[in-house]
């Protein structure tokens, strides 16, 4: 009697302590999903962010466009210079969605995952060699001298069209963000196993209080906007993107009053299973 007592409290004790055991794993469980339930939350309202400020800043565009074409339809123009000039006027509009779309479309590939880079021997001197002579003209233009002094071989492992993009939206930054008369200096180095390249402007530069916002997506610093209403605030964003898959760096400098440095490092021979 005693001995099946005994083996009684043994089963009763281990019932327990399995029910316990469950108790906990049904807690740990309830702990997970109310994580992943905020999680899920936070990206819906990132997302409603998202689509809310990529359907205002394409708003502005088409509204624009809807307005030339109405005034076309109704040949509602002084002279024929007039006309010309409302359908660059309405061409501008489009080239500026479609610079919008093709950033949106860029940041979900990166923020999805999708995004593919293809790695490759790339010499970042011929990269940024090219785009200076496509941009050369638009500083000639707004008077801007653009000083290039770069390291013959700057061999990097990477995605060639990401990094022409990254190294396209810094110079196209600093032009756009420098007033007529300026200067822009690229100058690369090779430093310690990286490729270094510093664009320096002396432009607006980036106010103070701003600096920490300045790779955030949609972020455009007040003084920026004044200067410059065109931008979708995705292009740094990108670019931090791009330099973090190669394995690279990048921040800026910009002392008050003095301009803007941004900086790339890029490993050399770094190769990259992405
Ligand atoms: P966008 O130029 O379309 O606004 P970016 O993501 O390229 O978007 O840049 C984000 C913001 O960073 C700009 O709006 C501007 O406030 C600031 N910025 C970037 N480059 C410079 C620069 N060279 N000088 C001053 N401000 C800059």
């Amino acid at each position: 009697m005693e001995e099946e007592l005994a083996s009684y409290k043994k089963q009763l004790e281990r019932v327990m302590s399995e029910q316990q055991e469950a108790a906990k794993m049904l807690i740990r469980r309830d702990l997970a999903l109310s994580r992943a339930n905020e999680q899920l939350q936070a990206l819906d309202v990132a997302k409603s962010e998202f689509i809310s400020v990529a359907a205002h800043q394409l708003r502005t565009p088409l509204s624009a466009l809807k307005w030339i074409m109405r005034m076309l339809s109704q040949n509602e123009f002084r002279d024929e210079a007039e006309r010309r000039s409302f359908i660059m006027k309405a061409s501008e509009s489009t080239d500026r969605m479609i610079d919008l779309v093709n950033d949106l479309l860029e940041v979900d590939h990166i923020q999805s995952g999708k995004d593919q880079f293809v790695f490759k021997p790339v010499n970042v001197h011929l990269i940024i060699s090219a785009i200076v002579s496509e941009m050369q003209s638009i500083a000639n233009s707004r008077n801007i001298s653009l000083v290039v002094d770069l390291a013959a071989d700057m061999g990097v492992s990477g995605d060639p069209i990401k990094l022409r993009a990254l190294f396209q939206n810094l110079i196209e930054n600093a032009l756009k963000y420098t007033l007529a008369g300026g200067t822009v200096r690229i100058v690369s180095t090779i430093e310690n196993g990286f490729v270094k390249v510093a664009i320096t402007d002396s432009g607006i530069g980036i106010p103070e209080g701003q600096k920490q916002r300045i790779f955030s997506k949609f972020f455009r610093a007040t003084n920026a906007m004044k200067v410059e209403t065109v931008g979708s605030g995705l292009g740094l964003f990108i670019a931090k993107q791009v330099t973090d898959r190669h394995g690279g760096k990048i921040w800026f400098e910009s002392p008050a009053g003095e301009g803007t440095s941004f900086f790339v490092l890029l490993p050399i021979g770094y190769t990259s299973l992405a």
